[in-house]
């Protein structure tokens, strides 16, 4: 993260053509992320809709999901533009799509469970709807969280409070 410290004093005049300039970047980048934001909650509402449309393109508003755009630093993309929507009971779901040169863009959709031992969360990736039943199936005794197993470290992949500007 760039901390505004240490940036440098600013050189320029606030009315300078220099300040118009960057003012019309900062502009057009803010653009930029909206759309990538909306680019997002359409991919997931689309995605839900061809392959999980008894399950979660039923139970979840298309209003509920909140897109987030690309996570660059020094112009290198960190992470995809991505959409993410609360289930309740601690769960999000998390969607993005994933450009790969072999495969082209594919849809990940991820489950995110707590844990029951209350420090983290499992995250699941669903390929179908079929699957999604087999994990609710296995959840129901739980009330929503992934049983926690020591061995395999299964809860530490996400930190416990996840980071989401909400
Ligand atoms: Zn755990």
């Amino acid at each position: 993260m760039t901390e505004t410290l240490d940036a440098p004093a600013r050189s320029y005049s606030a009315h300078s053509p220099l300040a118009y300039l960057l003012s019309l970047a900062d502009e057009a980048a803010q653009v930029s992320d909206q759309e990538q934001r909306e680019d997002a909650e359409t991919a997931v509402i689309h995605h839900l809709s061809r392959s999980y449309p008894y399950s979660l393109a039923q139970a979840i508003d298309v209003m509920a999901w909140q897109g987030y755009p690309a996570v660059r630093d020094a112009g290198r993309v960190f992470w995809e533009p991505s959409a993410v929507a609360w289930l309740d009971g601690g769960l999000w779901l998390h969607h993005t799509v994933r450009s790969t040169e072999d495969d082209g863009a594919i849809d990940v959709l991820t489950l995110i469970v707590p844990c029951t031992c209350g420090r983290g969360y499992s995250d699941i990736t669903l390929d179908s709807e079929d699957m999604l039943m087999e994990i609710l199936t296995e959840l129901r005794p739980t009330h929503g969280q992934s049983v926690h197993n020591g061995a395999l470290l299964d809860c530490a992949i996400v930190p416990a409070v996840p980071k989401l500007d909400i």
